[in-house]
């Protein structure tokens, strides 16, 4: 038991095994993949798992979600903001710290149902003075503007006087190790005492002087008395430490406390900010570090009341799990429908915090089914960028919406057009200007979301107006080809981006056409049954019979590609003639290697795919297609497709059980369930793949669960467990009930309401009424 090896302060804390990742040896080179698996977030901010006392190797980054700036960067990233994690102890002027003494022991872990860090660390400095050293960190889900540190220290074998810095760095810039990338996207507004004790930084973005306050104070304790001295706070350029000593006897343990809060201009005015942090120090103060610990405990506990996926048989697999769940879970935002979650959640810095189709396809689903309001916050965002969305399509010569392939907080495209390689040569990066087919990610997400929560006031209102105006774009986007009377989306580019552009991606042209059908289709209903929401979304959006005529001729026509006199689906136009390579050779964890062809000849030349295109396509309208046409593709498209990207082990699962190929479609679930805890993308360091943490719940909950919802949006569940199971449950919320399924070796499956009105589902092909 992990508990075991940390004193009592900490034992009694800590979790099962369950629900613990540990980390229990340093090694610097580990320090950037430990900074992205141990970062905490509350939704409102995210703070990478760095050490207090600093290490050589560090990207110390703290975000708060919506606190963007673009300056000299090529697009709008997350500011790295004034990070408070800093806390440094010293025995006469020799630093207590992982890098500056021997280390005796160490222990960390990330606490996953307390969502904390803990650590146990026993130094011994160059004088043979020995320090142990134990605390936590928490960031409040209780209440998003408090956070803070706990340190336990003993001195095992020495007294004497013991300096506490606790440090506010200002100085933290983004890309801090890639010099060609660094940048400072704040500038300092106040550097100062937070009042009679304690620090405070304020920064405002550089290009539109948002600002940002970060307050602190430390205290020191032992047997519950007060015992720092000598207190005061000094600002040394972008720095802000306060200081204060301790006398600390052999043996005898001293507890120092960080309190912390932030605020941003996004919910403080400016000439507010310190009088607000101030005060909220005071009431943190007041109520203790440990009651704001409880009650951030008691938060996580009702989440994962809902959010849990207990597996029986599986250990290790269903920790991983619950590692995916939780920093999926941990950066939803239920309070703000101004922001979204972005391709590395606030755990890194990789595409700069963006939102991209990441979100509604593989994010979307856990929270509707788990944290509806939060899903909802998501489609609002979408709806409030509309306008945004308006221009981007005017921008590239469209009509409608085309939502950007990057989003940030304005809803402008974020993708940069260029971007500098390793060698310094500039690259132009085509992504945006082909891949398009996140508008209709947007689209599907409406469907899906609304399909599962049953939130039609948001379709009426909200989603029928996104829906036309990306109908209009898909029907601007596509040409006509009067040779072959058919409509064609030319010069783009697929969820596979190793082949760029292309000519009529089939996963592009369908989901335009699903698009344009689907909004026909809800024109009708609102037409007939919401005859005031219809004339509102007319009046708004000018829409035309003339309009709707064009998009039925559109859909009708669009050109689907495949193989003809096969059920073969042809990744797009001219795929079958590239060269015809596959993959032969898979590595000792049955991965696929890459084909030695691709030495000599670029992916874009042969039929190798970077990650599921025509198979996420299956993966999303799986009922359109026959169960021959889906296995077939299956297994055509697997044999080419090196998931390069995050994004597609996941896929690869569900849809392998749906072919049959259990044990493939298990060995994918692992791939997806380890990727960032065995940095299997070799690049955890920037930050957690959010796409596949919600890829693995939808692998679980789809695939091995089977559940499903068709047009008639009634729930089904049909079970297809992994002979490695003993047994499945996991909550989900429907149509205003919580229900809970479980599901045993032998596909039996279960189904309780816990809550909320009777629900009628599918269970194993039988009705049951819930
Ligand atoms: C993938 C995209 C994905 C993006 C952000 C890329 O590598 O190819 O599909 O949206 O990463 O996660």
């Amino acid at each position: 038991m992990t508990r075991e090896l940390f004193s009592e302060n900490l034992r009694s804390r800590i979790h099962d095994d369950e629900w613990l990742i540990c980390q229990d040896k340093y090694d610097p080179k580990e320090n950037l993949k430990y900074e992205s698996l141990f970062a905490l977030s509350n939704g409102y901010l995210g703070i990478r798992g760095s050490h207090e006392e600093g290490t050589k190797i560090t990207l110390p980054y703290l975000y708060i979600n919506g606190v963007f700036d673009k300056s000299e960067t090529f697009m709008r990233e997350l500011s790295t903001l004034p990070n408070w994690l800093g806390i440094r102890l010293y025995i006469e002027k020799e630093l207590i710290g992982i890098e500056d003494c021997e280390i005796i022991e160490f222990s960390r872990v990330l606490d996953m149902r307390g969502a904390f860090v803990g650590k146990r660390i026993l130094l011994k400095d160059s004088k043979g003075r020995e320090t142990l050293v134990e605390g936590l960190r928490f960031v409040s889900r209780n209440n998003v503007h408090r956070m803070g540190v706990k340190l336990y220290m003993t001195p095992l074998n020495y007294s004497g006087i013991v300096e506490v810095e606790s440090i506010i760095d200002g100085s933290i810039i983004n890309f801090y190790d890639a010099p060609r990338f660094k940048v400072k996207h704040t500038y300092m507004t106040a550097n100062e005492k937070l009042a009679e004790d304690g620090g405070y930084v304020e920064v405002a973005t550089r290009e539109k002087h948002l600002h940002v306050g970060c307050g602190c104070r430390i205290e020191a304790y032992c047997d519950g008395k007060q015992i720092l001295g000598n207190r005061m706070t000094s600002v040394f350029g972008e720095q802000n430490i306060e200081f204060g000593d301790i006398h600390v006897e052999e043996g005898k343990e001293v507890q120092i406390v960080k309190y912390v809060s932030m605020y941003s201009e996004r919910e403080c005015p400016t000439y507010e900010l310190h009088s607000t942090i101030k005060k909220e120090i005071e009431g943190f103060v007041h109520t203790g570090f440990e009651n704001e610990l409880k009650l951030h405990e008691e938060v996580y506990h009702n989440m994962w009341e809902n959010a849990d996926i207990k597996i029986t048989g599986d250990d290790d697999l269903n920790r991983a799990v619950r590692f995916n769940i939780f920093h999926l879970m941990s950066t939803g935002n239920e309070h703000d429908d101004h922001v979204n979650v972005g391709a590395k959640l606030l755990t890194g810095e990789e595409y700069g915090g963006h939102a991209f189709w990441d979100t509604e396809l593989f994010m979307l689903p856990f929270f509707a089914w788990v944290f509806p309001k939060t899903a909802q916050n998501l489609e609002n965002y979408r709806y409030y960028l509309l306008d945004a969305a308006r221009e981007n399509a005017h921008k590239n010569g469209f009509n409608g919406a085309q939502y950007p392939w990057e989003s940030a907080d304005d809803g402008s495209e974020q993708c940069p057009d260029w971007t500098i390689e390793p060698d310094g040569s500039c690259y132009r990066c085509y992504v945006a200007v082909y891949e398009h087919h996140v508008t209709a990610a947007v689209a599907y997400g409406i469907y899906d979301y609304v399909k599962i929560t049953g939130d039609i006031d948001f379709l009426y209102t909200k989603g029928a107006e996104i829906l036309t105006e990306t109908a209009r774009f898909w029907a601007s986007r596509c040409e006509y080809n009067n040779e072959q009377d058919r409509y064609e989306i030319n010069q783009v580019t697929g969820p596979d981006e190793w082949h760029e552009p292309v000519n009529n991606n089939l996963y592009t042209n369908y989901l335009a056409r699903w698009n344009l059908k689907y909004v026909l289709s809800l024109l009708e209903v609102m037409k007939k049954e919401e005859t005031s929401s219809y004339n509102e979304l007319v009046e708004k959006t000018g829409l035309t019979e003339m309009e709707t005529a064009k998009w039925k001729e559109v859909q009708e026509k669009i050109y689907l590609p495949r193989k003809e006199g096969t059920k073969l689906l042809e990744q797009f136009e001219g795929y079958f003639e590239l060269d015809n390579v596959t993959i032969e050779k898979y590595d000792e964890n049955d991965w696929p290697i890459r084909p030695e062809a691709l030495k000599t000849k670029k992916a874009k030349e042969t039929q190798i795919n970077k990650q599921a295109d025509v198979v996420m396509l299956l993966h999303l309208m799986g009922n359109e297609f026959d169960d021959e046409t889906i296995k077939e593709n299956y297994a055509y498209y697997e044999k080419r497709t090196l998931h390069g990207s995050s994004l597609s082990p996941s896929i690869y699962s569900v849809m392998g059980l749906k072919v049959g190929d259990d044990s493939k479609a298990y060995r994918y679930l692992r791939r997806a369930a380890f990727i960032d805890l065995l940095n299997m993308q070799g690049n955890t360091r920037e930050g957690i793949h959010a796409a596949n943490t919600g890829g693995v719940w939808q692998t679980i909950v789809f695939g091995f669960a089977g559940v499903s919802q068709r047009e008639d949006s009634k729930l089904r569940v049909c079970p297809n467990m992994p002979e490695e199971w003993q047994n499945l449950t996991f909550r989900l919320h429907y149509k205003g009930a919580w229900l809970e399924i479980t599901a045993d070796k032998n596909n039996n499956a279960e189904v309780k309401r816990l809550c909320g009105e009777p629900v009628e589902v599918e269970v194993n092909g039988k009705i049951e009424m819930i």
